[in-house]
């Protein structure tokens, strides 16, 4: 349901669930860097992720090469919380929690039907209990976010599902949950989504359906799922790509589209889904966009942040190809050598690091 039809008494609870919640804990700057990711995101088992397309460590590997590299201090990442079913009623109805506890359910929204077969308690173990810590980190990074300016969520990014209904390996609607906490919790008002997963977003696009105070920007192949023409409605730039789009047109109508959305829109917070599913050879997104494209791709958004003063929160979403966590943590590493965001390794703090006005 979408928060300006919700009524009054469910508004009430909304705030208590986000008041009562831990997902929101203290972060103490000189202890740690706003990189958020746990050894728990990884969905492993049975071999069970052989069966998928995916693969289903990327995050793992992301913060490895960055650790390996020092690019990344270990010690200094940030947990985050496992949502729990209060937290996740936040945004999800009551029936839609409840339909996860079928396995089949899941099977289907994980794309991997073999898991239709197993017991809810080892789905709720292997693959829900991973997608609920990631829907933690998304949220307490929007927190990270406008305190140090920028955050980096090493997974999340579940931009098909919504309040009632899940897809597309989305179980949870991580981005609406941290938006809905951003507003009770940090008194933001202008969220901008930047939406770069190859795919559709339809699942925040859905929630927001009737909630002006989000600005989405979605860049993605129509050739391809979820093709949710009711979502589409709700898009303030709908950018359409053709399956075979390369890097110079992708960057192109990319810094087009955050032109316009700098002349109407000034966001407080800025969301960035940055699907790496954008990449050649993809079999999913079927787009041709290069390794270096995307680190081009990287750096587009985070200036456009920076310059607006918004706080960013980068999530990396969709892109489960072998070759996607090489190409993710060199993104990261670019953004460091930049100086668009500070990491141990060198990289001034951006500007963007100002609490907002
Ligand atoms: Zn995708």
């Amino acid at each position: 349901m979408s928060t300006s039809l919700r009524s009054q008494e469910e508004l009430a609870k909304q705030k208590q669930r986000i008041d009562a919640s831990g997902l929101y804990f203290n972060v103490p700057p000189g202890d740690k860097d706003p990189i958020v990711y746990s050894p728990s995101y990884n969905i492993s088992f049975l071999g069970m992720e052989k069966l998928h397309p995916f693969d289903s460590s990327k995050w793992g590997r992301v913060q490895k090469f960055l650790a390996d590299e020092g690019v990344l201090n270990r010690k200094r990442i940030v947990e985050p919380v496992e949502a729990t079913r209060d937290d996740l009623l936040v945004v999800h109805s009551e029936e839609y929690l409840d339909s996860l506890k079928c396995s089949s359910v899941v099977a289907q929204i994980a794309e991997v039907p073999p898991i239709a077969l197993l017991p809810n308690f080892v789905v709720q173990w292997k693959v829900l209990k991973p997608f609920r810590k990631q829907v933690g980190g998304t949220v307490l990074s929007a927190k990270l976010a406008k305190e140090r300016g920028w955050a980096i969520n090493i997974g999340g990014g579940f931009h098909h599902c919504c309040a009632t209904e899940g897809g597309g390996f989305c179980a949870h609607a991580d981005i609406s949950l941290a938006i809905q906490f951003a507003y009770t919790r940090l008194g933001i008002t202008r969220v901008m989504i930047i939406d770069l997963d190859a795919h559709q977003g339809n699942g925040h696009e859905r929630d927001f359906m009737n909630d002006d105070r989000v600005y989405i920007v979605d860049l993605y192949n129509s050739d391809i799922y979820p093709w949710d023409h009711e979502a589409k409605r709700r898009m303030n730039q709908s950018v359409t790509l053709k399956s075979g789009t390369k890097t110079d047109q992708y960057l192109e109508l990319l810094s087009q589209a955050l032109k316009k959305a700098e002349a109407i829109f000034k966001p407080e917070l800025v969301v960035y889904n940055a699907g790496s599913d954008i990449l050649e050879g993809d079999p999913l997104g079927r787009l041709l966009v290069t390794p270096e494209g995307v680190k081009q791709r990287d750096e587009i958004v985070f200036q456009f942040a920076k310059d607006q003063h918004a706080p960013i929160l980068m999530l990396t979403s969709g892109g489960y190809m072998k070759t996607s966590a090489r190409v993710i943590a060199d993104s990261i590493t670019n953004l460091g050598a930049k100086g668009l965001i500070s990491l141990p390794s060198g990289g001034s703090v951006s500007a963007s690091c100002c609490a907002l006005k």
